[in-house]
């Protein structure tokens, strides 16, 4: 069932919470141990909250918006209960003393938390292996990655697990896996959704979103997450978008922008049908499609990976060995410096040390021009493409794009170790979703048609990117695309 209906259900009797949180827990025990979907399952607290649901309604108290919804949280949300690990050996005892402002506003409005899901290690790859906790897998076939970061959450949706769970997407995170699972994922614009309590990556890029199995459904998790936080000071201050009401009404004849730099000769052909067919749906509906020219998306994994490695490697600093996280016994004569290098060593894995020197590196003095600053440059004219294709063009007489069309991801969904040994192929499935985070855009991954492999339907992603703090009109276009598929 979707959220809606399931809060629509518990709002009207038709069922208790209590029914709906026990459904989750033995869809989760029956497929958990295949998927690898969740780190943790918290069962007592689930049911005690279920509970508290189905006595407020008992007592006439008005229900939330996702009144008994189960949710999953990515494991770099803070609770101020279980454990938050970040799929890491670094923080795999780590618990945090408060919960993330995202995931209490959905508490707010009634969901109830069923665990927290697996996601590559401190939520840096595209596959869901580096999670120290072991890889997850894809619902529609278990020798394929569900893609990642939040492959957990990703995972968890598609197989019905629970209707809804929130991802956080740096490069990618929540829409390409998305796309490899097929289900829909929503970042939001940059500011929309506090990051109060997520465990930073990279914090210019870092935003928390929504994976659900309809438009509607993300539109409804956002309502309830996004706005301004005083404990996040890059919150816009905006009024909420009004998200999951309007959501019906049609763009009037959308013009829809595809890049030219979308019909890449790398693609899969799967990928360029899947791309293809959305655009059809779209000319179907009365859309106009014009091509728009994101002249510098070329350099977006180059720039990317150095502005994000490079907040990484300050971000990380602080996992010292010293306050809180994994601490490496010394031997005898072993003083501060083998604290900090033996606790690191043994607490992160390869990929994360990979992106901790690279940081570093970008930013040490006499490299930090060529490398962090040229990244930055390059980021500024990655946002002046986008701002482009939204803005009319005297010269040329091109109209504004209401959204830009793009695939989510070059390949559907690769084969577990595929990818492990080549961190370049690997950083090269990023392509399409890092520049919206460079961007600051708001984006939502939908299924677009499906493509088999080895006799295997494999779903496929496609991207709808939009005007900053403008998801009101990017669901509305993405929910016309949705019901025309
Ligand atoms: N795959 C990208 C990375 O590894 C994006 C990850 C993310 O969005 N958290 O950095």
């Amino acid at each position: 069932m979707s959220a809606s209906a399931i809060a629509a259900g518990v709002r009207n009797g038709d069922f208790s919470a209590v029914e709906v949180a026990r459904g989750a827990l033995e869809r989760v025990e029956a497929l958990n141990p295949a998927l690898n979907a969740f780190i943790d399952v918290f069962r007592e607290e689930a049911i005690a909250r279920a509970s508290e649901i189905d006595r407020a309604r008992a007592s006439g108290e008005r229900l939330g918006p996702l009144a008994g919804v189960p949710v999953a949280l990515k494991d770099n949300m803070c609770l101020s209960w279980g454990r938050t690990t970040c799929g890491s050996r670094m923080l795999a005892r780590y618990r945090s003393p408060y919960t993330l402002t995202a995931g209490q506003r959905l508490i707010d409005a009634g969901a109830v938390v069923i665990g927290k899901a697996n996601m590559d290690e401190f939520a840096m790859g595209s596959s869901g292996e580096t999670s120290f906790f072991g890889a997850t897998r894809n619902p529609h076939d278990h020798a394929r990655v569900p893609g990642g970061s939040s492959s957990g959450s990703a995972a968890a949706v598609a197989s019905g697990m629970v209707p809804v769970a929130l991802g956080s997407d740096t490069g990618g995170s929540i829409r390409q896996p998305a796309g490899l699972c097929g289900i829909v994922g929503l970042k939001p614009t940059y500011g929309r959704v506090s990051r109060y309590g997520l465990v930073a990556y990279a914090s210019s890029l870092d935003q928390i979103g929504p994976l659900g199995r309809t438009v509607e459904d993300c539109a409804l998790v956002l309502e309830a997450i996004a706005g301004v936080d005083p404990n996040d000071g890059t919150t816009a201050d905006m009024p909420g978008p009004a998200l999951a009401g309007a959501l019906d009404e049609p763009v009037e004849g959308p013009v829809i922008g595809v890049p030219r730099q979308a019909h890449d000769s790398h693609n899969h052909p799967g990928v360029v049908s899947a791309l293809g067919g959305a655009i059809d749906a779209f000319v179907k509906m009365g859309a106009r499609i014009v091509e728009v020219d994101l002249a510098h998306v070329a350099h977006g994994i180059a720039a990317y990976y150095l502005v994000a490695s490079a907040e990484a490697s300050s971000n990380l600093a602080r996992f010292d060995g010293v306050r809180y996280g994994h601490r490496a016994a010394l031997g005898p004569g072993e003083g501060l410096l083998d604290l900090y290098c033996r606790s690191r060593s043994e607490g992160f894995g390869p990929e994360v040390q990979r992106r901790i020197m690279l940081g570093t590196y970008a930013l040490s003095s006499g490299y930090y021009d060529a490398y962090y600053n040229t990244a930055l440059r390059v980021r500024r004219l990655i946002r002046r493409d986008y701002d482009a294709a939204f803005a009319p063009d005297e010269g040329t007489g091109a109209p504004a794009c209401d959204a830009i069309l793009m695939p989510s991801s070059p390949n559907p969904a690769f084969r577990l170790g595929e990818k492990s040994s080549d961190p370049l192929a690997m950083y090269l499935e990023d392509v399409y979703t890092v520049t919206v985070n460079l961007a600051g855009l708001p984006a939502i991954t939908l299924p677009g048609t499906p493509t088999v492999v080895d006799g295997v339907a494999l779903p496929l992603g496609v991207q709808l990117i939009g005007r900053a703090f403008d998801e009101a009109r990017l669901l509305r276009l993405a929910r016309m695309l949705e019901g025309a598929g």
